[in-house]
């Protein structure tokens, strides 16, 4: 059967260039980076080379990326690390609530040990704006975290302009921004947004799993959570994944020169998936207008998301009932939207990727009308 991969936001496939770039880090390249003879050497030159072209891409200074183990490590370093490093900034510490859970999770235990957590509502399309972070922000506010897209809906947060106005109330505050489904794919830089911490996550961009980096700025202290060899400056000890790691700047390197061109086809893509589901009265778009085009949530009236998913993955199709880390738990995130129960239940993502195709978007629609006419709808 021809399958349609339609879930790139929970992880996508290796590109060709990152398979090559690990297969060779593994069977050639396979000496400890710590070693200080010449197999040693040539495995840091790679993880050096891996760190120069992620940082570029990234906009940022080499000194200042750390490899880690995935983009929900980098998240757990630079929230737990910043405010350990910093117990004097304050005790008041705030997000969304529509992050990913890899934020999530970390304030909830930070909540349980005493900081005062706030998360910021958006409005009824998902958005935020600035003044929001402006008004929420005060003197004791130790940090800020906040996504620049979300992995549910695709909602682009004003990420810049937050950090602006957060800086422009108290210069104190720590930002910490969770790329994961932004970077690469759109442009940004750290450079124009002066984040102070940023995390991303190879297997989102087409690099295997496992293997993630962790932005700090020069001059920001973070304290490690884990102690060991001193790897990565001591922020990530362990010995480096050099397979990983290649892949992951191969991947980068892959992605990168053909970004303009895969977002023009992504709004191409984006633009027939809205044409298809508008024949189908059933189906409603729950990502605002203005979300990435690549990310689209939509709700099938009466068919809670599990059972759909199953029918398309029967017809060779896969889409997501929400985040992939969620495993079909409600999601957080339309709750947030004010989105009824009865749309939440039967929410899906579809998720746009490299490989994605015009006849991929044809075999979800069929799918989806194909489920509509055959399975048995709640009211
Ligand atoms: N942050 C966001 C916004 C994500 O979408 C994800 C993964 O879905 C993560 C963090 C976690 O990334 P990783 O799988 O590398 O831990």
């Amino acid at each position: 059967m021809t399958e349609s991969y339609l879930d790139y936001s929970a992880t996508t496939p290796v590109c060709d260039a990152a398979e090559k770039a690990c297969i060779a880090a593994m069977k050639q390249n396979f000496g400890n980076p710590s070693s200080l003879y010449r197999l040693g050497m040539k495995a840091e030159n790679a993880v050096s080379a891996a760190r120069r072209v992620i940082s570029k891409a990234l906009g940022c200074e080499e000194q200042c990326l750390f490899f880690t183990g995935s983009a929900t490590e980098s998240n757990n370093i630079a929230i737990f690390g910043s405010l350990a490093a910093n117990p004097r900034k304050g005790k008041k510490i705030i997000t969304t609530a529509v992050e990913h859970a890899a934020v999530l999770g970390p304030f909830s235990e930070l909540e349980k040990r005493g900081y005062e957590t706030v998360y910021l509502m958006p409005d009824e399309n998902g958005c935020y704006n600035a003044k929001q972070f402006f008004d929420a922000v005060d003197e004791h506010t130790a940090l800020v975290s906040v996504m620049l897209v979300n992995n549910e809906i695709g909602t682009r947060h004003p990420v810049e302009e937050i950090i602006r106005a957060v800086r422009m109330k108290n210069p104190n505050t720590l930002i910490h921004v969770d790329a994961v489904q932004g970077a690469f794919k759109l442009p940004f830089s750290i450079r124009t947004a002066a984040p102070d911490l940023l995390s991303v996550s190879g297997h989102k961009i087409y690099a295997p799993k496992g293997v993630g980096a962790l932005y700090i700025k020069k001059g920001v202290k973070v304290s490690p959570l884990l102690f060991g060899g001193g790897q990565e400056k001591g922020m990530r000890p362990g010995t480096e994944s050099v397979p990983l790691i290649s892949a992951f700047a191969a991947a980068v390197e892959w992605y990168l020169p053909q970004q303009k061109e895969l977002l023009a086809r992504y709004e191409v893509l984006h633009t027939e998936l809205l044409k298809r589901i508008s024949e189908i009265p059933e189906v409603s778009v729950n990502s605002p207008a203005g979300a990435v085009d690549y990310i689209t949530n939509i709700s099938v009236q009466g068919i809670r998301s599990e059972i759909m998913l199953h029918f398309l993955e029967s017809k060779g199709v896969f889409v997501s009932s929400g985040s992939a880390c969620s495993k079909g738990a409600k999601s957080h995130v339309l709750g947030a939207l004010g989105l009824s129960d009865a749309r939440a239940d039967t929410a899906l993502r579809i998720s746009f990727g490299a490989y994605t195709k015009q006849e991929d978007i044809e075999r979800l629609a069929d799918g989806l009308k194909e489920g509509l006419s055959s399975l048995i709808r709640t009211k």
